[in-house]
């Protein structure tokens, strides 16, 4: 056993864990886990552990379904809250294997985040990431399931009283903080109901992991408050939506933050402006990744913060990319405000990762920032300016990425196809629908 490994079984042994959950998530970024006792622990870390993936989400056709999970020891965390037998749990994110091959598993999204951080890395850089996730916290009803009736009506940076949900908030940032999340600061956002918790920025995989922990334990522990967190990017109309804006920069071997250049207007190295001229080249294509929903496309619309143009800007924040002010040389960084968290942060970072290191491989040019508010353009100043518009909806975001070459081998065959058929599937599903808005405006009037 590796000497990280024999750690987790110090640990395991000293904090009276009964039961290990080993998690993976599937193409759409759904945690899945298999639970052990804790005493299979040393076996897991020897051998992995073998399960049937034929009914995970996209995983692999049901004939050669055999998977195995190999535990990731440096991910090892107690988790914060006990079930109701008071057993202890932890989790340890794995890297998933397919049997017949020996191989690391083309359709786990774990490994299309490696590949994008290897090829980073084989270019010179480490790729650092932080994510601002948004959320809502909803009441539930009598039978405790989730209403759209939110928690209060507080706004942005709001206080207690009219801010309900400090309390909760508290809870959280403390489960957070037990599993070894370091967080920078948490407020209550603009929308009533709504709430934004920062933590620290780490590499791509770990951030990509933190994502995934983080949704889970809001969830957990709004639950434990009888609410209901979402992070839904619209959940309701004409008001903001849930973002997760994602910070990235590049670090060069000896440490140095390559996208900082002292000397540039914007304090943005060449290596800076080129990823972020590839991140907008193939921005309606990233959308069908990072805005994998239906209900994405209600959030990009003009009005509430959220991206609907493909530009960048130092100042404002309807561009699609802003270059946040930054202190030291070290915090230079992109901030692409397009994502939002029903994405798989796995398959979101790859792409994003992909599509910047794209730019700088081609040297491609850097348009000049906008610094008025792109909202307000008509179509023949976004023309004069040449501002292209995000896909409108699902459908258009998935017909982008399937002409996306870039994007598409970001993602690998296995998981592109599957995505593609899974995303088209979705968007047909709901071009059937009625909507509550038809009825309202054409029942009684036809
Ligand atoms: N909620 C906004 C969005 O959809 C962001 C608001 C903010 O963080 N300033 O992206
Ligand atoms: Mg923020
Ligand atoms: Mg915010
Ligand atoms: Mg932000």
């Amino acid at each position: 056993l590796s000497p990280q490994a024999e750690n987790v079984l110090d640990e395991i042994e000293e904090r009276g864990v009964d039961f290990l959950r080993l998690q993976f998530t599937d193409i759409l970024g759904t945690p899945k886990n298999v639970s052990i006792p804790a005493e299979q622990a040393e076996k897991a870390f020897e051998e992995g552990i073998y399960f049937d993936g034929s009914s995970i989400n996209g995983f692999v056709r049901i004939q050669e379904s055999d998977m195995r999970l190999e535990p990731d020891p440096s991910t090892f965390a107690v988790l914060p809250w006990r079930n109701s037998e008071k057993v202890t749990s932890a989790r340890l994110i794995c890297d998933v294997h397919d049997t017949t091959t020996g191989e690391p598993f083309t359709g786990d999204p774990r490994l299309v985040l490696q590949d994008a951080i290897d090829r980073a890395s084989e270019m010179g850089y480490t790729v650092n990431v932080a994510p601002e996730p948004e959320f809502f916290l909803f009441e539930e009803d009598e039978n405790g399931n989730a209403t759209t009736t939110t928690h209060d009506s507080g706004g942005y940076f709001d206080l207690a009283p009219k801010d309900l949900a400090q309390d909760v908030r508290g809870d959280i940032i403390y489960g957070l903080q037990e599993m070894g999340f370091e967080v920078e600061a948490s407020h209550h956002e603009v929308a009533e109901g709504q709430h934004e918790i920062n933590f620290t920025y780490d590499d791509a995989l770990s951030t990509a992991d933190n994502v995934v922990t983080f949704r889970s334990v809001v969830r957990a522990i709004a639950a434990e408050h009888d609410l209901h967190a979402t992070f839904m990017p619209k959940p309701i109309p004409r008001i903001n939506g849930s973002g997760m804006h994602t910070h990235i920069s590049l670090f060069t071997d000896d440490g140095d933050n390559a996208f900082h250049d002292g000397s540039d207007e914007f304090d943005l190295s060449d290596t800076a402006k080129q990823f972020l001229a590839g991140v907008l080249e193939h921005a309606p294509a990233l959308a069908a990744v990072t805005n994998p929903t239906v209900n994405s496309y209600k959030r990009l619309v003009p009005g509430y913060e959220a991206p609907v143009y493909v530009a960048w800007s130092d100042v404002n924040r309807s561009a699609l990319i802003r270059k946040p002010a930054a202190r030291v040389p070290a915090a230079s960084r992109i901030e692409a405000r397009f994502p939002d968290p029903s994405c798989n942060p796995y398959l979101g970072f790859a792409a994003l990762i992909h599509a910047g290191l794209d730019g700088i491989e081609n040297d491609l040019d850097c348009p000049d920032p906008v610094r008025e508010n792109i909202y307000e353009f008509d179509e023949e100043k976004r023309e004069e300016y040449g501002i292209e518009t995000l896909p409108s909806n699902l459908g258009e975001a998935v017909d982008a990425l399937e002409a996306d070459e870039v994007v598409m081998d970001a993602l690998g065959d296995h998981i592109s196809e599957k995505f593609v058929e899974a995303k088209r599937q979705e968007f047909e599903e709901y071009l059937v629908e009625v909507s509550e808005w038809e009825i309202d405006r054409y029942l009684e009037k036809f």
